[in-house]
């Protein structure tokens, strides 16, 4: 039972599918993977691990798929799914996996159709529609179809991850659905196939033949029986999206669902959640891109007025609102002390109101829509608020403070401790006459279970978001379902929809008889008959559903249980609990985590799958390159948290966390810390990654090249002196391949160059301890070992413009000589040497606190090395002491545009000489996970006529040795060909600005060209 499943079945090894999978699951399953592996092109994951990763979407729920397969192309989907038939497994489809009901897990064989199936088919610009695959993703669609001047109005706030095919199949709605309606408003057509394998071609029912037109038949006269039914209980809003759309015959929604009043079939299949046919294709109707907004931020002293006020703004307008939507003060609160979100959420507030509404209009010039924002001034003056209003004519602000609307969920989310904001009645649509009142009533719900909710989005259709905070692993399942039942009667009350966005999945399915009656509810269950006889879609979603309390389908059920550990670094911070109504947390270790804090710091993975972003910004690159779940920020975290919990299947639970399952699953994160900065809840793979190497390799042992790599600073000073000898392993034809062979490092790469005369033997001049401590203007150099022995040009040019610049610079050394440099343990972490690097930071610690505790900046060069003195430094138990130093711990550049802008640096700018050249600048990801690049800017700035323009990269694909390494060399050249080298080869002319020394190794390998650090441009720029 301890052996791991094969990673992947191919077909290559589909013959011994059948036993390996049958040995550890069943005899169906190993039927399935073997004709899977046999039959199609597409991936057959059917280990532990890898369905373990598919066991969970954004909801709380876990259910053990059968098997995961990642067609290659519609052809593998459509022999998936005849396969499934002849075995009877059930198939549960996905996109993105963001849905928070419950939607995409399931007990059969899921489908990813994200990785391959995600192709435009067609776009007819003039007839503004397109064809596309379902697994292609919005924000991908969206950027296709700008040049055409036109969008997919449906902007979910997961546009970046969610795919139009799961988009139709839960009828998702964007923030501007008053405007453009929901998914099912904009769907012209599909292609899907029913489970018996036949394609149904879905759109005009008056137009439809064949099978197509029997089931328009089917369906409209069951509709028809149900007149009365519907107009007694189906909503009357625009966001119900429960159930399927039996009134496409008989209108009950308030935006019809096609303009001309047709009837069309595809819509049968919006919201249908993968429980009726398996989508091939959606034929889009596409919008024109609103030329220009503007937008009005009202802000309101109650949170009453605020929701009372918006059945008057969406009076305004004339079809020009695009939007209005809710923050309320708990979010602007969280967004306050969030540093990225700050400054933006100020341009908005006026004083501290309780609530803010953003209005937004769209047309075709500002002069147009300008006075649209008066009378909505005017307005909020006749509701008693005058000058309630921050008018934002410009788009930067604009763009800036949507971001923060959209991060909503996630800044809520970022809670620490058990009990969290948990989604079940979030998305309730209610009559705007009733907003108000609704929103007071279920606020007394919660305080009555002893729990707090937090309102945020769309207020213009009465779909307000709010997720009591619950502890899951106690009472929450408890109080969910009695909360559920009390929301339920207040929507019952106001006639609203209980789901008014987010789909039934496993969450509210069994409300559906309870809103509709047990007559429509039967019509469904006859439709889903209809389509699906055999019940092999996603069964038990929508017809006959579970209890949405059952905690045996429950992520975090009370018999979740950690397996302890003693960690290496320290997670303290996470190891807490919180008060659900005051949100505060308890002191840091009190947690009660039996694994000292890492499976808490683990658990704030709620699966929202932010990670899985294309767009600017850092997470997640090894994603970006393999678009493979186990290789996701998300797919790691599920991975660390079933073996933490004993949940790998297959792998005894007291060897899971060292197994070579979770080294599969982290092999390719390359610690570039984008997850710290980009992940909504601070998810740190980079720091887990160390805590596991320390367990995993502690178990298995060490390499011989993760010891050279991580010993590199202790036998630095005499390998240099051999430089000439140990050169010639990129000299000599052969060697480099034997080091392959015999270290791991590839033949393909060149390895850094030693050199005999290194900073430190060069007889740098430079101010003692004594002279730096009672100097004027003092500054402590930290040279690393890397621009120390391998770079020292960078270091003779910080010290040269340091001292060009009026300071007094101390070079800092070991209190005690040794012959070594001073190290931060960074090489030592990467491999999950914890103890050394403890050993090399004590001693960093002691060598600089003198200078620290009296204020003197520590100024360093490579980022990952400095960088490592705020972050790692800090949770390696080395007391009060780490903590003064990050305090005055910057780069290079951090420190001179900081002395800048105090006026300090005349002096040098009336050094340096002007530059004409175009300058490129590449951020190493640890200067962008905190927030270290705008300083390199500035300080680019300071030379005469620089115009650097930064590039939008994720990591280098180098991070440390993970580029050198034979095993990720073709990865690492991926992840840097995704913008890096291509913005590079762009501009041949340009002086590449590049901090990390493996950046700067990156991009002569891949680009011929040879990037400087910024003190080396500098320096050059220097004037006597
Ligand atoms: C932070 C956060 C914010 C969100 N904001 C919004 C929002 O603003 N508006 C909104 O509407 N929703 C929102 N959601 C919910 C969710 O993101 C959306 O419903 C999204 O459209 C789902 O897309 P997906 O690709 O992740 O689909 P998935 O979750 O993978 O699948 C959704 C459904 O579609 C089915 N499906 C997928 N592919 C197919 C196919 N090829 N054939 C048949 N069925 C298929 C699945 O079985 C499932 O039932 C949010 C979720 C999160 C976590
Ligand atoms: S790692 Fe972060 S961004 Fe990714 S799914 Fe988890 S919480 Fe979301
Ligand atoms: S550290 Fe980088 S590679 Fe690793 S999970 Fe985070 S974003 Fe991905």
């Amino acid at each position: 039972m301890n052996a791991p499943l094969p990673l992947k079945i191919t077909q290559e090894v589909a013959a011994h599918a059948y036993d390996d999978v049958a040995h550890v699951s069943n005899e169906v399953a190993g039927r399935l993977a073997a004709r899977l592996a046999a039959e199609t092109q597409g991936e057959v994951l059917f280990s532990g691990a890898d369905r373990g990763r598919y066991a969970t979407d954004a909801s709380i729920y876990q259910v053990m798929p059968v098997g995961v397969f990642v067609p290659r192309d519609a052809a593998d989907v459509k022999t998936a799914l005849d396969i499934c038939r002849d075995l009877q497994v059930p198939i549960v489809p996905r996109g993105g996996g963001t849905s928070q009901c419950g939607q995409t897990v399931g007990a059969g064989l899921v489908i990813d159709y994200a990785k391959h199936v995600r192709n435009i088919l067609n776009v007819d610009a003039e007839a503004r529609t397109a064809e596309v695959e379902p697994g292609i993703v919005l924000d991908h669609l969206n950027a296709a179809l700008k040049p055409h001047g036109l969008w997919y109005p449906v902007d979910v706030s997961t546009s970046a991850q969610a795919t139009l095919g799961g988009m139709a199949g839960n009828n998702s709605c964007g923030s501007r659905s008053i405007a453009y309606g929901n998914m099912v408003h904009n769907v012209l057509g599909a292609t899907a196939w029913r489970s018996d394998g036949s394609l149904l071609e879905l759109g005009r029912y008056d137009a439809a033949t064949g099978p197509a037109r029997q089931l328009g038949d089917y369906v409209k006269a069951l509709s028809d029986q149900l007149r009365p039914e519907l107009a007694a209980h189906w909503p009357k809003v625009l966001r119900r999206v429960a159930g399927y759309n039996l009134d496409i015959f008989n209108n009950q929604n308030e935006k019809p669902y096609t303009s001309d009043g047709s009837v069309n079939l595809s819509h049968l299949l919006i919201g249908s959640e993968g429980t009726l046919a398996l989508t091939k294709s959606l034929k889009l109707r596409l919008s024109e891109l609103p030329r220009t907004k503007v937008l009005g931020v009202v802000n309101f002293p109650t949170f009453y007025q605020a929701m009372d006020s918006a059945q008057h703004i969406v009076k305004l307008g004339d079809g020009t609102l695009t939007a209005v939507e809710l923050v309320d003060r708990t979010m602007i609160e969280l967004s306050l002390q969030n540093p990225a979100f700050a400054p933006t959420v100020r341009t908005a507030l006026i004083g501290q109101p309780d609530a803010i509404l953003l209005v937004e209009f769209s047309g075709n010039s500002k002069a147009e829509l300008t006075p649209k924002i008066k009378q909505l001034v005017e307005l909020m003056g006749e509701l008693g608020l005058p000058g309630s209003v921050v008018e934002m004519m410009d788009d930067t602000p604009q763009k800036n403070l949507w971001e923060v609307r959209k991060a909503g969920l996630n800044i809520m989310m970022s809670l620490k401790g058990d009990g969290k904001p948990v989604s079940f009645i979030e998305d309730c649509a209610v009559p705007l006459v009733h907003l108000a009142e609704y929103t007071d009533a279920l606020t007394q719900v919660f305080r009555k279970y002893g729990s707090k909710g937090t309102w945020y989005a769309h207020a213009s259709v009465g779909t307000l978001h709010v997720r009591p905070i619950l502890d899951m692993r106690r009472e929450g399942a408890s109080k969910m379902r009695a909360i559920a039942e009390e929301a339920s009667e207040l929507v019952r009350h106001y006639k609203g929809a209980y789901s008014g966005e987010h789909g039934d999945g496993l969450c509210r399915g069994e409300w559906i008889g309870w809103q509709f009656g047990a007559k429509i509810n039967d019509a469904f269950a006859q439709i889903k008959d209809y389509l699906d006889p055999i019940n092999l879609l996603s069964p038990a979603r929508i017809v006959n559903p579970p209890k949405m309390d059952d905690t045996r389908l429950m992520r975090f059920a009370p018999s979740y249980k950690v397996i302890p550990i003693k960690t290496a670094l320290d997670w303290s911070a996470w190891n807490v609990q919180n008060d659900p109504v005051t949100e505060q947390t308890s002191a840091p270790g009190s947690g009660g985590d039996p694994a000292q804090g890492f499976a808490k710091a683990v658990e704030m993975c709620n699966n929202n799958g932010t990670c899985r972003k294309f767009d600017a910004g850092t997470m997640c690159p090894s994603y970006r390159v393999t678009r493979d779940e186990k290789h996701l920020t998300r797919g790691r975290a599920n991975t660390l948290r079933l073996a933490l919990s004993g949940q790998l299947e297959g792998i005894k639970a007291e060897d899971a966390f060292t197994s070579d399952a979770v080294q599969e699953a982290l092999d390719l994160c390359v610690g570039c810390k984008g997850c710290k900065r980009d992940c909504p809840t601070g998810v740190d793979m980079a720091k887990m990654k160390v805590e596991f190497l320390h367990h995993y390799k502690g178990k298995h042992g060490y390499t011989l090249k993760d010891k050279l790599v991580a010993h590199l600073p202790d036998y630095a000073h005499w390998a240099s002196r051999l430089a000439p000898l140990l050169n010639l392993r990129d000299k000599i034809p052969g060697l480099a391949l034997l080091s392959e062979k015999m270290m791991g490092f590839s033949a393909k790469r060149t390895l850094p160059q030693w050199q005999t005369q290194t900073f430190f033997n060069s007889g740098a001049v430079s101010a003692s301890r004594e002279e730096v401590l009672a100097a004027a203007k003092p500054v402590v150099l930290f040279v690393d070992t890397f621009n120390g022995y391998f770079e020292s040009g960078n270091a003779s040019s910080a010290l040269k413009v340091l001292q060009a610049a009026g300071y007094t610079v101390h070079v800092a050394t070991k209190t005690v000589a040794d012959g070594k440099s001073l190290c931060c343990g960074r090489t030592y972490l990467a491999s999950g040497m914890v103890d050394q690097a403890k050993a090399k930071a004590s001693e960093l610690v002691a060598a600089l606190l003198p200078f620290a505790e009296k204020g003197i900046a520590i100024v360093g060069l490579e980022p990952s090395c400095l960088l490592t003195m705020r972050d790692e430094m800090l949770v390696m138990g080395l007391g009060d002491a780490a903590q003064t130093i990050s305090g005055q711990a910057l780069l290079l550049e951090e420190f001179l545009a900081r002395e800048a802008a105090a006026g300090q640096l005349e002096t040098l700018k009336s050094r340096l000489k002007p530059t004409s050249q175009p300058i490129l600048l590449h951020g190493h990801c640890h200067q962008k996970a905190f927030g270290a690049v705008s300083p390199i800017i500035d300080v680019l700035k300071l030379i005469p006529g620089a115009q650097p323009e930064l590039i939008e990269s994720s990591c280098c694909g180098m991070a440390g040795s993970f580029g050198y390494e034979a095993s990720h060399y073709e990865v690492s050249m991926q992840m840097a060909e995704l913008s890096l080298l291509p913005a590079v080869r762009q501009q041949p002319d340009a002086i590449v600005v590049a901090d990390g020394t493996s950046c700067r190794h990156q991009i002569r390998d891949g680009a011929q060209r040879e990037a400087v650090h910024v003190a080396v441009l500098l320096a050059r720029q220097l004037q006597d």
